[in-house]
């Protein structure tokens, strides 16, 4: 009885640790930055498409990446050209957590894309700016399954505030 008594405490308190390291893991990830690991290999991403960009197009791309915790839930990237025509990618620091690869091999490409669109001064509202002249962009960047996200709009030309 004894034993059961001494098995029964031990699984509680491992429980309970367990809980409560993931209780802290979850609200680390919601209070910090994003680990410098998943900077890391973002930036790296972001080299080879400012790289891709250069050689296809000659012109350094680089645009503020914003890391937001505001954006809503369906939303996992957003390309922004403000009254100064100035371009700012916002990625949705909610859906690294669990979609991390797809962030950084898929969404940052297409986001760029829709950043080199504004450079070039198209506002095309073709597809919600995702024209075919898009996909050819987002394709020679090293964008990977360059296609409109389900159900939400991913770029906002001036007037109105972004969240
Ligand atoms: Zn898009």
């Amino acid at each position: 009885m004894k034993k059961l008594q001494t098995t029964f405490i031990v699984v509680i308190i491992f429980s309970s640790f367990l809980l409560v390291y993931n209780f802290y893991n979850s609200y680390k990830f919601n209070n910090n930055e994003l680990s410098n690991e998943i900077m890391n290999e973002l930036s790296q991403k972001e080299s080879i498409i400012l790289n891709n960009i250069y050689n296809k197009y000659n012109i350094n791309a680089k645009v503020p990446i914003i890391i937001s915790n505001k954006m809503g839930n369906s939303l996992y990237g957003l390309a922004t050209l403000d009254t100064k025509n100035k371009i700012k990618i916002y990625l949705n620091k909610k859906m690294f957590q669990e979609s991390k690869d797809y962030m950084i091999n898929n969404v940052l490409a297409h986001e760029y894309a829709h950043a080199m669109m504004f450079i070039f001064g198209d506002k095309s509202r073709q597809k919600k700016g995702h024209s075919l002249k898009w996909v050819n962009i987002c394709k020679k960047i090293g964008g990977v399954k360059c296609e409109q996200y389900v159900n939400s709009d991913d770029i906002v030309m001036a007037k109105r505030n972004i969240f």
